[in-house]
């Protein structure tokens, strides 16, 4: 595991592709869940016998950024996600828009303030 900025990357040994990935996720989504292990969804391009595929990728991460399990669907036309998986998928995503409502506000703030010491 390496730190950069505000993200860590974390190796894991893909069970659909037999290979050794890098995934990066952000410190503060690691340190704001309220669970542990906690789903991170993300998508990712595979080439086994010659043939891309697309597949829906979900790791579960403890406290210290180590991958606990992992869950890997392909991408079909014909595919139906489990509640989970759905939960999995949109949990990461409010809280992204969570982080950047703050960020925003944030910097309204700094701006408003700089306006007025001039
Ligand atoms: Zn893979």
């Amino acid at each position: 595991m390496r730190e950069k900025e505000n993200y860590i990357v974390m190796q894991y040994r893909c069970n659909f592709c037999n290979a050794m990935h890098d995934v990066r996720i952000k410190k503060k989504l690691l340190e704001s869940q309220s669970k542990y292990p906690f789903p991170y969804v993300f998508l990712h391009n595979s080439i086994k016998k010659g043939e891309a595929k697309e597949l829906l990728t979900i790791l579960y991460i403890d406290r210290d950024g180590r991958v606990r399990g992992q869950e890997i669907q392909e991408f079909g036309n014909d595919n139906l996600f489990s509640r989970e998986q759905v939960m999995a998928m949109i949990e990461p995503l409010m809280k992204e828009i969570r982080f950047l409502r703050q960020d925003n506000l944030k910097l309204k703030k700094k701006i408003e303030e700089l306006k007025n010491n001039h």
